[in-house]
């Protein structure tokens, strides 16, 4: 009895160390169709021995920071590359100060006083980024200075604000330190290491939100719990993104994909992730049953409809609306439905900001897309479409997305809310575009020879 005893033990041991080392999920149990997936010890690194067979190993001595973090695929070495030209010491400081700016905004949000006298120099840009969010249902708001002058610290600040604004915490009784908590927690899941599925990118879609929310036809029909909605889905829609499309995860026999059956893998990943925070946070634990289960289930319909793949399916629904001009937002059905349009909307609304903003995105989702492409090729990998960046040029890149992606999507949200607001992103899209192609000339006009050696194909 003693020995079997023991060896029981041993076993559960040995399986609970492997499931350490591989990096875990847990499911909630408590709810069968929630797959809420915890991802635990990711200190793992990648490691490709050829195109079908991806091993991992446990990388001694690390342990990661990050919460949420990817269990397969240490993604920083997604983004070793580019470090690899910066002396050492630059790229320790560069790190060092990064992790102080991790801390410090965690010790902050969570209610552990300051002890760093520093902080008298982010008062005053704390009075900026104040100035800012007086201006935040702006279109021409600089999210990007707003992170700045908020330490990295945007999608708290601004989706708090919004929050606020909108006398949502008053409204369903928010325990502030919850709200405070749940925020940090969804802006830590996000990957800062990625040029462009990050946290910036979340509160940039919650301020496009924002202002759609704001659009007549919605604010004089939309209720509270529609924009409470609205913008908690905007700000967490891409959580835990780790920087590499769904194709990406399907050929290297990822786990999410074969969970998720190689269908809106990410989509799916960052609505159950959401809804892991909104339960560990108990933010709306005082709620009933019911509304947290409503909460949980449009959550997934607003994250769900943001998967690109399923754009036509999306925009041909609307088009019938349209056309029948059956859309009646006393229904809650159709006030659903237009929020999942305003968040496909705004997740795409790069290419309607002004050429300052709208340059910056193209450039950091271009990078995103090529540091993939860099990464398959390392492991002999296809490279996938869009992600070579030997072939691929960005302007190309762009047209093609503003053609078939942005244009046909913003035509028919103008068509529903035909406001100043629709026409000025109609009207940047069109500028945009004819940016791109006017590089696009100067390119061929002048011949490949022009580029960098580096950047010719080998
Ligand atoms: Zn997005």
């Amino acid at each position: 009895m003693g020995i079997l005893l023991i060896w029981s033990l041993v076993l559960f041991l040995i399986k609970w160390i492997a499931c350490k080392r591989r990096g875990a999920i847990s499911y909630d149990s408590s709810d069968q169709t929630a797959l809420y997936i915890r991802m635990l010890g990711s200190c793992v690194i990648f490691k490709q021995l050829s195109t079908r067979d991806v091993r991992v190993r446990s990388r001694a001595g690390f342990v990661s920071e990050r919460r949420g973090s990817h269990p397969y695929i240490d993604f920083r070495i997604l983004h070793s590359q580019s470090e690899t030209d910066v002396p050492l010491s630059a790229r320790n400081i560069r790190r060092l100060l990064s992790f102080q700016r991790y801390m410090r905004s965690s010790l902050f949000f969570r209610g552990i006083a300051a002890q760093n006298s520093l902080y008298i120099l982010d008062d005053d840009y704390n009075g900026q980024a104040k100035c800012m969010l007086e201006k935040v249902g702006n279109w021409n708001f600089d999210i990007f200075l707003f992170d700045r002058l908020t330490n990295g610290n945007s999608l708290v600040n601004l989706t708090f604000h919004l929050l606020n604004q909108h006398g949502l915490i008053e409204h369903f009784n928010l325990d502030m330190v919850k709200l405070r908590r749940f925020l940090v927690m969804v802006q830590e899941d996000y990957h800062s290491q990625n040029p462009y599925h990050n946290a910036v990118h979340a509160a940039d879609v919650t301020q496009a939100m924002y202002c759609y929310l704001r659009e007549h036809k919605l604010a004089k029909t939309f209720t509270q719990w529609d924009v409470l909605v609205g913008l908690i889905a905007a700000a967490t829609h891409d959580l835990d993104h780790p920087g590499v499309n769904q194709l990406f995860l399907i050929k290297t026999n990822h786990y999410l994909a074969s969970l998720y059956n190689n269908t809106s893998v990410l989509e799916n990943h960052h609505w159950r992730s959401a809804v892991g925070l909104l339960r560990e946070s108990g933010l709306f634990a005082h709620l009933p049953l019911q509304d947290r289960q409503q909460m949980e289930s449009q959550l997934g319909c607003l994250i769900l409809a943001t998967d690109i793949s399923r754009q036509n399916e999306y925009l041909s629904q609307f088009r019938i609306h349209l056309d029948k001009g059956d859309l009646h937002l006393d229904n809650a059905d159709h006030r659903l439905f237009i929020l999942q349009m305003a968040l496909k909307c705004a997740d795409i609304c790069n290419p309607c900001r002004t050429w300052e903003l709208s340059k910056q995105w193209s450039e950091k989702v271009t990078e995103e897309f090529f540091h993939q492409g860099d990464v398959e090729r390392k492991y002999r990998l296809d490279v996938s479409p869009l992600c070579d960046r030997h072939k691929e040029k960005i302007y190309d890149i762009q047209i093609g997305f503003i053609t078939y992606l942005v244009e046909p999507l913003f035509v028919e949200w103008a068509r529903f809310s035909n406001t100043r607001l629709s026409q000025t992103m109609l009207g940047h899209v069109g500028l945009n575009k004819a940016s791109w192609k006017g590089m696009q000339q100067e390119q061929s006009s002048s011949g490949d020879d022009t580029l960098p050696q580096k950047d010719r194909i080998p």
